[in-house]
C-alpha cells in the first residue's frame, strides 16, 4: 500500500481536480500579503493550493515525507497535466525538487519541452533552480504557497525570491504568492515531518 501510494504520488495523475471553468471563473480577490500585494489571485488558485497541500501531506505516511508538492494545470481549461512531489531522496537526484519533478514528468507526458499555456502551483516558493526551470519550460505563471523565508526556517535555502529570478529573464512568467501560506506552512510544522527536516538540515 505504501509503495502504491508512493508511486502514485511520484507519477502524478491526469484527473482534473477542478471541473471546468466554473470554479476558474470565480470571483478574484487580491492577495494583499507583503510584496505580492498587487498580485491577483483567484478563488480557484486558493482551492488548488489547498488541494495540493492536502495531497502533499499524504507523503507524511510514506517512507519519503516531504512538504514540497507541485501541480501543473492548463491555464485556460483548468485541466491538470501533472502532479508530483519532491523526489530528491528516492531518485537520488538533488535537482528532483517538486517543481522540477513535475515539469519533467509533464514534459515527458506531453512529449514537448515547452509548457507554454500552463500554470505551476507549488507549496513553497520555487528556489532559483526551480524558477529558472519554470522559465526555460515557458510556463505562463507560477503560484506558490509558503515563502522561501518560511522554508528557510526548516532547512537550507537559496535566498533569491522567485519573482527576482523571473525578472532577470527575458521570458514572460507571472509569479503570484504567497497563496494559502498558512496551509502550506503547516506542511513544514507537521510533527510527522520533523525527523526528515532534521536529516536534511544535517545534510543527510
Ligand atoms: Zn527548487
Amino acid at each position: 500500500m505504501i509503495s502504491l501510494l508512493s508511486d502514485s504520488l511520484r507519477v502524478g495523475t491526469r484527473r482534473s481536480f477542478l471541473r471546468g471553468a466554473s470554479i476558474a471563473a470565480a470571483a478574484t480577490v487580491f492577495a494583499g500579503v507583503g510584496a505580492a500585494a498587487e498580485a491577483v489571485v483567484s478563488a480557484a488558485d486558493r482551492e488548488r493550493m489547498r488541494a495540493l497541500a492536502a495531497w502533499t501531506a499524504l507523503t507524511f505516511d510514506t517512507p519519503n515525507p516531504v512538504p514540497y508538492g507541485a501541480d501543473i494545470f492548463d491555464s485556460k481549461s483548468g485541466e491538470r497535466l501533472m502532479r508530483a512531489a519532491n523526489a530528491v531522496g528516492p531518485e537520488h537526484d538533488p535537482s528532483a525538487h517538486g517543481e522540477i519533478h513535475a515539469i519533467r514528468l509533464a514534459c515527458a507526458k506531453s512529449k514537448s519541452a515547452s509548457l507554454k499555456g500552463y500554470t505551476l502551483y507549488t507549496t513553497c516558493e520555487p528556489c532559483a533552480m526551480c524558477m529558472a526551470c519554470a522559465l526555460w519550460a515557458g510556463l505562463d505563471r507560477v503560484v506558490y504557497g509558503a515563502t522561501i523565508a518560511d522554508a528557510s526556517r526548516f532547512g537550507h535555502q537559496i535566498q533569491i525570491p522567485a519573482a527576482e529570478v523571473a525578472k532577470r529573464g527575458d521570458m514572460t512568467c507571472v509569479v503570484d504568492g504567497p497563496v494559502e501560506r498558512e496551509v502550506c506552512l503547516a506542511l513544514f510544522t507537521d510533527p510527522r515531518m520533523q525527523k526528515q527536516l532534521d536529516r536534511w538540515k544535517a545534510g543527510r
